[in-house]
């Protein structure tokens, strides 16, 4: 008689409900980078957004350069840095992450 193989008896484990508590992508990150730095982001956002940053040297790096032109804008304008100048930013990032994970 054959004997039946124990094959893939977990093939179909569910996998629901697990999205909220994922860490961001680079992508996500960079998305909500502009109110994590103007203080209009939640506390639980923005403790997700640092343990992202804290865990991804591109981001790192990305938030220690945007900080520094944002802080040299507030200097010489006393206002917010100019949206053209968020957007190319971002567009600068973006266009490094996507070269890295394709
Ligand atoms: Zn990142």
């Amino acid at each position: 008689m054959l004997e039946t193989a124990r094959r893939g008896a977990h093939l179909f484990s569910t996998n629901t409900g697990g999205s909220k508590s994922r860490m961001y992508t680079c992508k996500e990150a960079v998305d909500v980078l502009l109110e994590y730095l103007d203080g209009e982001m939640t506390p639980e956002l923005k403790a997700k957004l640092e343990a992202h940053f804290s865990g991804c040297q591109p981001c790192e790096e990305f938030l220690a350069q945007y900080r520094a032109t944002v802080g040299l804008c507030r200097k010489a304008l006393e206002k917010r840095m100019p949206e053209s100048v968020g957007e190319r930013l971002k567009s600068f990032l973006k266009t490094n992450i996507s070269a890295k994970t394709g």
